[in-house]
């Protein structure tokens, strides 16, 4: 077809630049590749960069990403981060107020995928799954049974950051017959459990501490050796949260010293490093930062972005805003 003037209309309709500066799944690439053209920060050499950077209003990251104020002061047309994740700890939130950036994440959508998995490493810790499998497979049966561990149901659970995922894992305890108390920012009255004003309080009433928390400056460093050891050689530690909440050298020290029962850790402090020394316990169960790993999880997580997104495009209302 051609125009009253002869001349072909361009039917190339240029697809948005959204620089991504994190890993992300390819499910959510494809789905934001159909309207937007998605440039890996990584693959930009600093002058590339430099010559695409105005161009960028939406810049895509992960939980676990770092966005920092001069990331920002090099995008001057940034107007949102989109993360995937809950948790945005390594997001600059001054700079993107000061910068007028909008951030969103995906809430709600993860609760439960990481209340289970918190339930999941308060069972094998405490009952020793991942050793006991050890134990089976190097031939150990034969010789005689496996060592006796420590039950969960009825013990006292302490969750530390009554938040979203915080309720869900209580929820699930509740099955497990578990006295609940919690230790938050704000009390939750509504919500029937018990709130223990000092975490130190917390950690000397619980069999089980469960941390829920973000990362970032306030929470850092939260649980150290005395919370640790007020928790006693049967207690055990859970972190879904964030590895910064936990002060790695102390929980190390402490489960080596008998101090501490046991822990299930799907976060660490330098991640993907895990230390050695954490490793190979027999009262340690670890697990790759999963919380939120399942396809529909995933799914339902890549679908938020791309709403949050879009609502950004069209000058709505972000669907899950951060701030
Ligand atoms: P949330 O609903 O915001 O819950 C966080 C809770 O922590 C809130 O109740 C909050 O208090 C409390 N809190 C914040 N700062 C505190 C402080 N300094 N002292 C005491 N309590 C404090 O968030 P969520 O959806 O439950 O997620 C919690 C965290 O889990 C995320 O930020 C993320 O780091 C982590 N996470 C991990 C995974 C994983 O794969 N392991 C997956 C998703 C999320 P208020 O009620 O007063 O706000």
């Amino acid at each position: 077809m051609t125009t009253h003037s002869g001349a072909r209309p361009d039917t190339t309709v240029r697809r948005t630049p959204l620089l991504q500066h994190a890993p992300l799944p390819d499910m959510l690439l494809e789905a934001l590749s159909q309207d937007h053209e998605i440039v890996d920060f990584n693959t930009l050499t600093a002058a590339a960069f430099r010559e695409r950077a105005p161009e960028f209003e939406i810049l895509l990251t992960n939980g676990e990403d770092t966005v920092a104020r001069e990331r920002m002061q090099s995008l001057p047309a940034l107007g949102l981060i989109a993360n995937f994740g809950v948790g945005y700890d390594g997001i600059d939130m001054q700079a993107a107020a000061d910068h007028g950036v909008r951030v969103s994440n995906t809430p709600d959508v993860l609760t439960d995928d990481v209340a289970d998995l918190a339930m999941g490493l308060l069972l094998a810790a405490s009952r020793q799954f991942p050793a006991a499998q050890r134990f089976l497979e190097s031939g150990g049966w034969a010789a005689g049974g496996f060592t006796w561990t420590r039950r969960v149901s009825g013990s006292r659970l302490g969750i530390v950051g009554m938040g979203r995922i915080g309720e869900a894992v209580a929820r699930r305890a509740w099955a497990f017959d578990m006295p609940v108390r919690y230790f938050s920012r704000r009390q939750k009255p509504g919500m029937g459990y018990e709130c223990e004003p000092l975490l130190m309080g917390l950690a000397t009433w619980a069999d089980a501490l469960v941390v829920c928390l973000p990362g970032g400056k306030e929470t850092k460093g939260l649980i150290d050796a005395k919370i640790l050891q007020a928790l006693g050689p049967q207690g055990i530690l859970v972190n879904v949260g964030r590895g910064s909440v936990v002060e790695e050298d102390a929980l190390i020290r402490t489960l080596h010293a008998g101090e501490l029962g046991g822990a299930g850790l799907d976060v660490f402090a330098t991640e993907p490093r895990v230390p050695n020394e954490l490793q190979g316990l027999p009262n340690v169960v670890l697990t790759p930062h999963i919380g939120s790993a399942t396809w529909q999880t995933r799914q339902a997580m890549s679908a938020l972005v791309v709403e949050n997104i879009r609502a950004y495009q069209q000058g709505l209302p972000l669907v899950t805003p951060v701030g």
